[in-house]
């Protein structure tokens, strides 16, 4: 039932020329038409018609964006539309019509082609692994396909760009969401607002995946009283196919077209029916797209979202008659089940009242075998307690026989609350109860240009694809340290281009006149705007942060940004609380707030900050990924003890925040104590040490700091190394129990 990639092509090269945003049938003869119109020679022609095939695989494997040459290719092929989009497939289809610029360009695309050909063939690091099927909710490849919120998201595309450079058999599932998240706009008076953007199909790098009679792979999911209908579309990231499913179908009842419509913006009737499209529908799609033998052997699932797949893989059993009952059924398929949790915080574990889960599995649990009041069990801790809602993380604990948190505190804290549920309801003892995996970022993806360019000439080019390799980065600590202040002063200087453009755009004024690239230390605090992550910590004392921002020659900026979730009322007034600080003329110019947090955004906020700040209260930061971003960068970390900084923080290697507080200083004493550590920190520690400059205005020590800290965190907190150790810890022995 594999898609023949030929017949999708032939789809793509179509609607390509048609310009038909629904052009689902071949309209061979208008595109021949419109060639013969647009293009002059015969000979240009065939060249035209040579290379599109070429563009076409290098547009849509998502792979460019972690390969800045294929970006700067396109942004050669098209700098108009390149600049307004940052998106390959518009830069793809503005260039398919303009022949002579595309022959201009002959040599990049067969060259760019080429390494694409190379890296897609390359061995395996890891050799021998079961075959893996990661599911989640959100994914965040690139900004251009925007069916991500956050962190989770981020996390998960990092996770899939290293498992396709170690070349792991992986394949991943979520789902499409024709409006994603939403687009932060900030309103007169400092509020957030939510406005929603319908993804177009056609502008992305995604394909539908057809079957062997060339019509999209259809999956049936069933709901109470009828079937819901999923189309399956493929993105590419490198070697590692992502299926997402799209219930926006004519055939489907409205409602349940809109199940795929946002992410995380409706209630709970919308998740339910969410989980069981991923879930269920998930586990259906590869039975669907992948032959018998490429079949996955171990099901990951990342966050309690897509746990409902333990129970479409219990029922398998039972129909093939491998099970004769469904906690039969369901401890043999915990072997195969890897469950990763990402937060302490309870609101962050789904968990569905007893009527909502009879109003969609009254059918669905018959085929299970099992009563209301049974299958409830499955999804409540105690079994005695009939008033808990039925977990997501409990099912998910129930199923997977290997567990694990995102950091090592992580690990610890989530192993005092889950570590005592076991499998099935016979809690049958796991394989791993709770372990800690500590989180990594894709190296690749997050380096900016400048820096990359510094490491290539210092390091050699190893890093790019292992850099999980402690040895690849050993140079760093006798890197020129001129260079380094050159490189970080480039990718200081576009974050600060940047946040001028935007602050006069919002008519704030731009940047004050006493900054400049050379001389401003860049703060940068950017994350999901939830009240324990106390963004508002650093405006505690406003007249001393005044003070230590007027600092003449030694400006301090400090650039925030984050959205909060449309329905976290606290967390939209802390956002207007920051907003109206970057709006007080005391603050004006040096405190500011870029709208709509992204992963552009991020970029620009990672590549070029000095120091990155995190301040939530612990323990309840369960990894962070974002420092480790900075850290990369050559930022220093400024944080909380908390997720994974706890155990990364080394004096001389960034700074604490909680260290040797009393420990009874609970609540707001607490925060007052943490506030005025973390001013101390700036006014005696911080700002003096970036400021000790040599006789070229160079800060050696920091640079010291700087170099040390990248050499150490790069490797460690890099996405090939976490991805390694689930393939070692977790998916070589979940493919053994399954006799792989
Ligand atoms: C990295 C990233 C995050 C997660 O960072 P945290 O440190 O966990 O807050 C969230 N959103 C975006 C856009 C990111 O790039």
């Amino acid at each position: 039932m594999r898609a023949t990639s030929h017949a999708s092509e032939e789809r793509e090269a179509v609607s390509l020329a048609s310009g038909d945003p629904d052009a689902f049938m071949p309209k061979t003869a208008e595109f021949a038409e419109s060639r013969m119109v647009t293009e002059g020679s015969a000979r240009v022609r065939k060249k035209r018609d040579d290379l599109i095939p070429l563009l076409e695989d290098l547009a849509f494997n998502l792979r460019w964006s972690w390969d800045p040459p294929t970006l700067d290719l396109f942004q050669r092929l098209a700098p108009d539309r390149w600049a307004k989009t940052h998106n390959p497939i518009v830069a793809m289809k503005a260039a398919a019509n303009e022949p002579d610029r595309l022959a201009e360009h002959a040599e990049s695309i067969l060259e760019r082609h080429g390494a694409l050909e190379q890296y897609l063939n390359r061995p395996p690091h890891v050799k021998d692994l079961p075959r893996i099927a990661y599911f989640c909710a959100e994914f965040a490849i690139t900004e251009t396909l925007p069916i991500y919120s956050g962190g989770l998201g981020v996390l998960a595309g990092d996770h899939l760009k290293a498992a396709s450079d170690l070349g792991l058999p992986l394949v991943a599932v979520g789902l499409l969401y024709r409006y994603g998240y939403f687009r932060q706009i900030i309103d007169d008076t400092g509020y957030q607002r939510e406005a929603y953007d319908r993804l177009d199909t056609d502008a992305v790098a995604l394909r539908p995946v057809l079957n062997a009679q060339g019509a999209p792979v259809i999956v049936e999911v069933p709901f109470p009283g009828r079937t819901v209908f999923a189309r399956v579309w493929l993105a590419q990231v490198g070697r590692v196919p992502l299926y997402l499913l799209d219930t926006d179908l004519a055939d489907n009842r409205e409602d349940d077209r809109w199940i795929t419509g946002h992410l995380y913006g409706g209630d709970q009737d919308t998740r339910i029916r969410q989980e069981i499209v991923l879930g269920i529908g998930g586990l259906r799609a590869l039975r669907a797209v992948l032959p018998a033998e490429a079949q996955p052997e171990v099901l990951h699932m990342n966050e309690g979202h897509s746990a409902f797949l333990a129970l479409e893989a219990a029922r398998e059993r039972m129909v093939s008659g491998q099970a004769a009952n469904f906690d039969d059924a369901l401890l043999q398929v915990a072997p195969h089940l890897a469950f990763t949790t990402h937060t302490p915080v309870a609101a962050g574990h789904d968990a569905f009242p007893s009527d909502l889960v009879e109003a969609y599995f009254s059918g669905y649990r018959q085929q299970l075998g099992l009563s209301h009041e049974e299958f409830m069990l499955y999804g409540r801790r105690e079994p005695e307690a009939v008033w808990e809602r039925f977990s997501m993380t409990v099912l998910a604990l129930r199923s997977a026989a290997r567990r694990n948190g995102v950091s090592q505190l992580h690990g610890a804290v989530s192993k005092d609350m889950w570590g005592d549920v076991g499998l099935s309801l016979r809690d049958a003892a796991p394989a791993a109860a709770m372990e800690a995996i500590t989180n990594g970022v894709h190296t690749a993806t997050w380096v900016g240009p400048e820096m990359g360019s510094l490491y290539d000439r210092a390091l050699g080019r190893e890093w790019r694809m292992s850099p999980d390799k402690p040895a690849n980065w050993t140079g760093m600590l006798d890197v020129d340290r001129a260079a380094l202040w050159t490189a970080r002063t480039a990718q200081r200087a576009r974050l600060l281009q940047r946040v001028d453009e935007m602050s006069r755009f919002e008519g704030l004024g731009g940047l004050h006149p006493d900054v400049t690239p050379e001389n401003a230390l860049v703060l940068g605090f950017a994350r999901r705007f939830a009240t324990y992550k106390r963004a508002g910590l650093v405006l505690t004392d406003p007249d001393r942060l005044v003070r230590l921002m007027d600092g003449g020659s030694r400006p301090l900026v400090i650039v925030f940004a984050g959205k909060a979730h449309p329905r976290d009322d606290p967390g939209k007034l802390l956002v207007q609380r920051i907003v109206q600080a970057s709006r007080d003329p005391r603050f004006k110019g040096r405190l500011v707030f870029l709208e709509n947090y992204d992963v552009e955004i991020a970029r620009f906020l990672v590549q070029g900050s000095d120091v990155w700040m995190n301040t939530p209260r612990r323990p309840q930061e369960a990894s962070g990924t974002s420092g480790m971003k900075a850290t990369l960068n050559g930022s220093l970390h400024l944080s909380e003890l908390d997720g994974w900084w706890d155990e990364a923080y080394a004096p001389g290697m960034g700074w604490a925040l909680g260290e040797r507080l009393p420990e009874d200083l609970v609540g707001e004493a607490h925060d007052a104590a943490e506030a005025r550590q973390l001013m101390d920190l700036l006014e005696f520690d911080i700002l003096p040490q970036f400021f000790d400059r040599d006789e070229h205005g160079v800060p050696q020590r920091w640079l010291d700091c700087v170099a040390r800290s990248i050499e150490m965190m790069a490797p460690r907190f890099s996405a090939q190394r976490m991805v390694a150790e689930y393939a070692e810890r977790f998916y070589r022995p979940a493919g053994k129990a399954a006799g792989h």
